[in-house]
């Protein structure tokens, strides 16, 4: 049995901008008291010690938006991020199969390759790439982003996937050169193909997301907002993360963000007893999320006007204005909170104009949220300003997209996207995240983007946008505790004083003095959790 009382002590320890404590006592998981040593030593009578050796502490971090059983399904998949050619998506998959042996027939899956970056041949890989995989087993791998995935020709004759089959709405399947699918997928489509892969059972859940909540730890994530719930197996999901709440193996808290794409399942899960609030300190119901576009780099998100580098496309619409109103209908029946996934300008718009409608300018009480938030202008931001409608952004979005959004949207237009710093100035509830597995979830790397503005191999050198940087305790306070107000916890989370969950990360170096560029190699060397140490390097 660990202490439940314990002393940090000898630290540099973050309490506010400019505020910083030595020590700090936790007692059954919350902080009891912080301060200097000798006003904090003589509380902890009994107490287990560790000294900081002037180490810095923060809060523990709070992913706002991700994937949490999806980054345990990828830490157990084909890991294709970072690949620089099609050549190596290709040998990469056949190093896996070389060492995990799968079975003849059965389905592989692979994530996180990203054509763009490719130096071969910049296109995305298609079923005669994959088929120098394998022909035996069905390779089904998906592009970083999550909205379009490649497969192989085993796959295609798995699903049943003839030049005959129909297109499915808010979607497409590609079509090769010889007239038959190509085994590219996009949106809607992937669900033609991601119907083979057999959905985990508790059991197997269970482990997925105890992989993934070690990784979090690791990187000093004690709480995430995750979106792992759907219509189809929510109630699966919450089950699992239930157990290991209840077994005590859960080592990071969670904030379930629930997608449903009918109304009427949404009302049966409400129905149900499922609500926002519902839950525990541990793992509780967060708000329904919706996607309403794609992506930036797929050129489905939504615009307004044609893609500067595409004419005639504006990107794909996921949900219509009557079925946003429907669904935001049935939540402000039931008090539920909303978030919902919109990049392209059009795509906010219609959100927007969907949460003004619902609440008919009484404020934002159930604080409804936009998660990403990317390509804006003045008029849009002002309307997140007016209506208290909070951001859900990810600074380690800008490694990538610096590098597309002026060929996508233009100059003009792109000079007010990713605008961080306007929403900081503005006012409007702001907090970070990374929408793992599309990014991993490292925690240090986010902070670096939205501080220098540059990517990580630290291009260009003034940074992208440098007006919309923000300061290292900015972004700090917008991953603990901004994000701990949009699950209605800032009282109790995302800041190192007494009453607030003992959730903290000590790291290598002093996150607050160091040259912004070497934001991104420091290291999480312990976190802490509920008062229990749940990491350590
Ligand atoms: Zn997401």
């Amino acid at each position: 049995m660990e202490n439940n009382t314990k002393l940090l002590y000898n630290g540099k320890i973050y309490l506010e901008k400019g505020r910083y404590a030595q020590a700090l006592l936790v007692r059954d998981g919350v902080i009891a008291a912080v301060g200097q040593n000798d006003e904090v030593l003589p509380l902890a009578a009994g107490a287990a010690q560790i000294d900081l050796g002037g180490k810095t502490v923060i809060p523990g971090l709070i992913d706002s938006h991700m994937h949490l059983y999806n980054v345990g399904k990828t830490l157990l998949a084909i890991q294709l991020y970072g690949s620089t050619s099609m050549q190596e998506v290709i040998d990469r998959s056949r190093a896996f199969i070389e060492t995990h042996q799968p079975a003849p027939g059965s389905i592989v899956v692979g994530r996180g390759w990203n054509h763009d970056y490719f130096t071969d041949e910049k296109r995305m890989p298609n079923r005669f790439d994959l088929d120098k995989v394998s022909t035996d087993h069905a390779i089904i791998i998906t592009r970083t982003c999550g909205h379009m995935l490649s497969c192989n020709t085993k796959a295609l004759e798995l699903a049943g996937i003839t030049a005959a089959t129909p297109q499915i709405e808010g979607g497409e399947y590609e079509l090769g050169p010889d007239g038959q699918p190509n085994g590219i997928f996009k949106e809607h489509a992937m669900d033609m193909i991601q119907k083979l892969v057999l959905a985990p059972d508790f059991q197997q859940s269970r482990e997925i997301l105890k992989a993934a909540m070690a990784h979090a730890s690791s990187h000093g994530i004690t709480s995430v907002q995750t979106n792992d719930m759907y219509e189809s197996n929510y109630q699966l999901v919450w089950n699992a993360y239930q157990s290991l709440v209840d077994d005590g193996t859960a080592t990071v808290r969670s904030y379930q963000q629930v997608g449903f794409s009918t109304v009427e399942g949404y009302e049966k899960f409400m129905a149900d007893g499922y609500h926002t609030g519902f839950g525990s300190a541990m793992n509780k119901i967060g708000p329904l999320k919706l996607l309403s576009d794609g992506s930036l780099g797929a050129r489905t998100a939504l615009m307004r006007a044609d893609y500067a580098d595409e004419a005639g496309t504006k990107g794909i619409m996921c949900v219509t204005p009557d079925q946003l109103d429907a669904f935001m209908a049935a939540s402000k029946k039931n008090g539920m909170q909303v978030a919902i996934h919109a990049i392209g300008d059009r795509a906010i718009e219609m959100v927007l104009d969907a949460y003004e409608k619902s609440m008919e300018h009484d404020g934002n009480p159930l604080r409804h949220a936009i998660v990403h938030c990317q390509i804006t202008d003045m008029p849009l931001l002002q309307r997140f300003a007016d209506n208290q409608v909070a951001g859900l952004v990810q600074p380690i979005f800008l490694h990538y997209d610096m590098h597309i959004v002026e060929d996508r949207v233009g100059k003009e237009l792109a000079s007010t996207s990713y605008a961080f710093g306007t929403m900081d100035k503005l006012g409007i509830h702001n907090s970070y995240g990374t929408d793992a597995p599309v990014e991993d979830l490292k925690t240090m790397e986010n902070l670096y983007c939205a501080v220098t503005r540059k990517d990580l191999s630290g291009f260009p050198a003034e940074g992208w946008l440098p007006g919309e940087a923000v300061d290292v305790e900015t972004a700090i306070d917008h991953y603990t505790i901004d994000g701990a107000w949009n699950s209605f916890e800032e009282d109790r989370k995302g800041r190192l004083l007494p009453g607030y969950y003992a959730d903290l990360a000590v790291l290598s170096d002093d996150i607050f003095t160091i040259c912004p560029e070497q934001i991104k190699n420091v290291k999480v060397e312990l976190t802490m959790m509920d008062g229990k140490i749940v990491y350590k390097a």
